[in-house]
């Protein structure tokens, strides 16, 4: 969808509001929980009652953001005004907590950045142009004329730092970084949240690399790797992940496109894609039932792995092509 930003709706949607639900995606990034905690704890400063949920919580790594310890992982009860669906292109990427505080809220605000989104809810701030959802949230605390706190600024330069991977993508602009400013000037420090957010890996990553390295292919501008549920267990990791190994294909001079085809425990097939600037893999994700941006998509489709991959291979190739 295009840009289609209701400032004035959303204003007076949580202006009216005494209790709010700030809920983000599945397999939740550095953008969906520094979107989820900047709003969330930005309207508990202004006196609202809020929850922040996403199934199975905050990840490891980004426990060091403030407010983390409040966002739950799952819903069990309760009512709300209005429910902000965070970084989110489509409801049912809000898993069990969206679909469970969809249910309750009187009212949904959809915010995102993805160029995929669905257009569900009903007041809309979303903007494909915004390098992330966190830059979103800002704009709209602007709009509030709500003073940035050290905390906040801190969760939302999370989202900035790890969707433009160290702005470095094509989408950093020189407003970019008058909001890196406006952010660094409250106090976030963009070292440490770097660190932290984008560049820290655990050691079971490199264990995984070693073991998945010998399947990586490239072929015709495209490389490409499998992981399996054997490769994960050896490697000691319980979530499906890549460790980052798309990032590092993705960076091969001949290589147009990555895609990592990660088997799930049920055998379906998690892939992630990223591409450089001029091949758009946010559509093939679209087709593929999943979504994303033009440069990094994802989609969860049906096993077994060569058959994924038999599906895949062609429809990017068509990009390449
Ligand atoms: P990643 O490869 O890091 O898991 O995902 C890259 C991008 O694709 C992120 O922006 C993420 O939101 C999006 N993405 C990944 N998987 C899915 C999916 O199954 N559905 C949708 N809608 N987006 C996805
Ligand atoms: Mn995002």
């Amino acid at each position: 969808m295009t840009a289609r930003t209701q400032w004035k709706e959303a204003v007076t949607a949580v202006e009216q509001a005494a209790s709010i639900l700030v809920v983000t995606h599945v397999s939740p990034d550095g953008d969906a929980i520094g979107s989820l905690l900047g709003l969330a704890v930005a309207l508990r400063e202004r006196g609202k009652k809020v929850a922040a949920a996403v199934d199975g919580g905050v990840p490891e790594f980004l426990k060091f953001l403030p407010g983390a310890k409040t966002v739950r992982d799952k819903l069990k009860q309760g009512r709300w005004d209005v429910m902000v669906s965070v970084d989110a292109s489509d409801e049912e990427r809000t898993g069990a907590c969206g679909a469970f505080g969809r249910a309750r809220s009187r009212l949904v605000i959809n915010l995102d950045h993805h160029l995929t989104n669905t257009d569900f809810g009903d007041i809309f701030l979303v903007m494909p142009e915004a390098v992330s959802a966190t830059e979103i949230v800002y704009r709209w605390l602007v709009e509030m004329q709500h003073p940035i706190s050290q905390p906040v600024a801190t969760a939302l330069l999370a989202g900035l730092v790890t969707d433009t991977m160290g702005f470095r993508t094509q989408n950093v602009t020189a407003e970019t970084f008058s909001i890196v400013q406006a952010l660094m000037a409250a106090g976030a420090p963009l070292a440490e949240v770097t660190a932290r957010a984008l560049v820290a890996k655990p050691y079971s990553s490199i264990e995984l690399w070693k073991r998945v390295l010998p399947s990586v292919r490239l072929d015709d501008g495209i490389i490409s790797a499998w992981i399996t549920q054997d490769d994960l267990a050896a490697a000691g990791i319980k979530d499906v992940t890549d460790g980052g190994l798309v990032s590092l294909l993705a960076s091969v001079e001949d290589a147009k496109i990555a895609v990592v085809f990660k088997q799930k425990p049920d055998g379906a097939v998690e892939i992630s894609l990223r591409s450089k600037p001029g091949f758009d893999i946010g559509q093939v994700a679209l087709e593929l039932g999943g979504g994303g941006h033009a440069q990094a998509s994802g989609a969860t489709i049906p096993g077994p792995l060569e058959a994924a991959a038999a599906r895949v291979m062609p429809l990017l190739a068509g990009v390449v092509r």
